[in-house]
């Protein structure tokens, strides 16, 4: 028996992670242990060696490190605006240092007069640079005591700064880590001619320099390694799934295609199938004559017609005998769903019922019971579905729609609702670049749709500055003149939750001013209010009682409102790529030209410079998907939590592809010369494997 590792002690018994520490390093990074902080990976490094004049300070900069003395230090605003500033100088020029928090104490104990050596990110405001929240540190002896090379940078948040949690804090964290973990906590897993060939550090040593480097070229060579490790283990895992595909699970042969399909297509069909969505359709026919369960990811662009292709596949399941599922991440979206499916199902005599967390009481218990009787055919609902008491008498097919935004457990949850996993199909629109999904996901099906319907007018995007203002709402009411509706959509980022809120608000003051009543109509939407009051909304703007929907991201995923042909996003530049898109897909989806206006003020980084250029550009959500990864780094925290699947926490799916082939042949080369790891030199790894085999089933269930 071996003892457990060190590396599953609790976070709290680490040195200086307290009972509040504790919590937050859990709900925010989901550190629950010593090994989940040795994982948690710095996304840069700044050199603290290098110390720049004031006038050299640039808004490019992530991080500035200045020399100077403190001339003047003043607090300023009241209440919760107030503020403690103070005016740094060097012989090049001067600077402003801003805090907004710990005012009373800073005021104390920044002294006027002294040289600081000042560490932070510079930001604009008013057209001249100011630090805000600097670290700092008195320098009176010479320079080279303080300035201290290489140092790690974490991704943080406003929550995490506030107690103590930025750079700074976890580095210290990460010190205490290492006074606790040794060389022998973290054998070697990698086989030693891999090693020796590509010339990596071992694994504690890549470990310790990653956070702590010492030293350029060992850094460099430890990431390398990292990047490596990272993408082996899953090329690994891929490569022993395909190995043991004839064990693969069994599944229901949906013989015939019968009655209810036949109909639907030849009397219900209003348009003709375009030929990617009969492509698809020819596809999943054969995974489910197989006899093999099948594991497909529908990948296809809002608006490409993903609904009905999944429709189809459901009535073949109720042809052959069998119950069909339907899982949206949000409730707005189960109910359109379950609006468009209960409209075939009408016609057709299938029995099709929504199941969301506010149905409550007897209704709940009657679906229950009609979906274990077999009464129901097709249910339609939100994570509802996964609660143990849904029971069904026969469930065929579980389709899940818009993929990234249910974690891996929950869809491995579906899979075992029934005695022979029923066949599976995932859908989303946010694509993963094809060549890539096939090299990572390896054994998992993938069909694309990769056409729209016909007859769709490709949107028109624009980007307009703030001071066009003006010529925007005379677009809108033009707009809306035509009959057209309009959404404007704000930002919300956890982050900063208060501001974003406060910025929704000010936004719909003025966007009432500009659209007074009774002339127009404003709906607004947002993460505040209660999930009733929000679906109201969402209906009277989706029935046109209302023209123009004021709401933050809560529209993001599948909202269908045909009518509705203008997207007008604020301070579009706060964005991810993958967002903008999903929320440009909300308008043209009607007979009219429709557009997205992207709203920015003047001041913008190279990044989102090139976001909104690669917008404007095109339509094409895979071009996107592929400037996505290429713009977007793996540990950045929002990057992170939207990647979905892959969890990868230190390669970079495109910038990396390097290591992801060097690591797939060098896995391929492994197995073939001992496909169960059972050769003294991958003992290593074998352990490694079985250690995280918990994680690897679930997935592997998935794809
Ligand atoms: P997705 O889920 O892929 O974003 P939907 O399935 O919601 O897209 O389809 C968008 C709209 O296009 C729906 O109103 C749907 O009825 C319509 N549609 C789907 N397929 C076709 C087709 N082949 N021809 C015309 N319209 C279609
Ligand atoms: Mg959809």
């Amino acid at each position: 028996m071996s003892s457990p590792s060190i590396l599953e002690t609790p976070i709290e018994y680490l040195k200086g992670v307290g009972p509040q520490k504790a919590d937050l390093l859990k709900k925010e990074l989901k550190i629950f242990t010593f090994g989940d902080l040795l994982f948690h990976y710095p996304f840069r490094y700044v050199d603290r060696s290098k110390v720049y004049k004031i006038k050299e300070i640039d808004g490019d900069m992530p991080f500035v490190q200045v020399l100077g003395t403190i001339k003047n230090l003043r607090q300023a605003g009241h209440g919760r605006s107030k503020r403690l500033i103070a005016t740094l100088t060097d012989d090049s020029g001067s600077v402003e240092l801003v805090w907004f928090k710990g005012v009373q104490f800073l005021t104390r104990s920044v002294k006027a007069g002294l040289q600081y050596l000042v560490f932070g990110k510079p930001n604009e405001y008013r057209g001249s640079y100011n630090i805000p929240h600097p670290e700092m540190t008195v320098v009176t002896g010479s320079l080279n005591e303080s300035a201290t090379g290489l140092q790690a940078v974490y991704p943080s948040s406003e929550k995490l700064k506030k107690r103590g949690l930025d750079t700074k804090g976890l580095l210290k964290l990460m010190n205490a880590l290492f006074d606790k973990v040794r060389k022998s906590d973290l054998p070697e897993i990698l086989p030693i001619d891999v090693l020796d060939r590509y010339q990596f550090p071992d694994r504690f040593t890549a470990l310790v320099n990653v956070h702590l480097p010492k030293e350029n070229l060992l850094l460099k060579k430890s990431i390398a390694r990292l990047k490596f490790e990272e993408f082996f283990l899953i090329q690994l895992e891929v490569l022993m799934l395909k190995q043991n595909k004839y064990s693969k699970s069994q599944g229901f042969v949906f013989k015939e295609v019968g009655a209810l399909f036949n109909t639907f297509y030849h009397d219900h069909l209003s348009f003709e199938l375009t030929s990617a969505q009969k492509k698809v359709l020819k596809e999943i026919r054969r995974d489910t004559l197989s006899a093999k369960q099948m594991n497909r990811l529908l990948q296809g662009d809002v608006g490409s017609g993903k609904t009905i292709v999944s429709f189809m596949l459901m009535i073949l399941a109720i042809d052959n005998g069998f119950q069909a599922c339907i899982m949206a991440p949000t409730e707005i979206l189960a109910q359109q769903h379950y609006e468009t499916i209960s409209e075939y199902c009408q016609k057709l005599g299938v029995k099709a019922q929504l199941l969301t967390g506010s149905i409550k009481g007897a209704d709940r218990k009657t679906i229950f019971k009609g979906l274990k009787t077999g009464y129901i055919n097709i249910i339609v609902g939100t994570h509802a579905l996964l609660e143990d008491k849904v029971v069904f008498e026969n469930l065929g097919v579980a389709i899940i729609d818009e993929q990234h935004r249910f974690g891996v457990a929950q869809r491995a949850r579906l899979w075992k609702k029934n005695h022979i996993p029923p066949h599976i199909l995932v859908m989303t629109a946010t694509p993963i670049p094809r060549t890539l999904a096939m090299t990572v996901y390896g054994d998992l099906d993938v069909s694309v749709i990769d056409e729209l319907p016909p007859g769709r007018k490709p949107i028109e995007t624009k980007h307009w500055f703030d001071k066009n203002r003006l010529k925007l709402n005379g677009f809108l009411k033009e707009q809306i003149a035509n009959g057209r509706q309009v959404y404007i959509v704000y930002p919300l980022i956890e982050e900063s939750e208060k501001m974003d809120y406060k910025d929704l608000m000010d936004g719909y003051n003025s966007i009432q001013r500009a659209f007074p009543s009774p002339d127009y109509r404003i709906s607004i939407v947002h993460g505040r209010m209660k999930s009733e009051d929000k679906e109201m909304e969402m209906k009277r703007f989706a029935e046109g009682q209302t023209q123009i929907m004021v709401a933050t991201t809560v529209i993001e995923v599948g909202v269908n409102v045909p009518n509705a042909s203008v997207m007008v996003i604020e301070s579009a530049e706060r964005f991810g790529l993958a967002q903008l898109h999903q929320l440009r897909g909300r308008v043209g989806r009607g007979a009219d030209q429709s557009y997205c206006i992207l709203m920015t003020s003047y001041k913008l980084s190279e990044d989102s410079r090139k976001r909104l250029g690669i917008m404007v550009e095109t339509n094409d959500g895979f071009k996107i998907a592929e400037a996505d990864l290429e713009l977007r780094g793996p540990g950045d925290l929002k990057g992170t939590q939207q990647s979905g699947v892959l969890n990868l926490r230190i390669a970079h799916l495109i910038k990396d592809s390097r290591w992801l082939k060097e690591a797939r042949s060098v896995a391929s080369m492994i197995l073939k010369k001992d496909p169960y790891l059972q050769k003294t030199e991958n003992m290593g790894l074998r352990k490694h494997l079985e250690a995280s085999r918990s994680d690897y089933i679930e997935w592997s269930e998935i794809s």
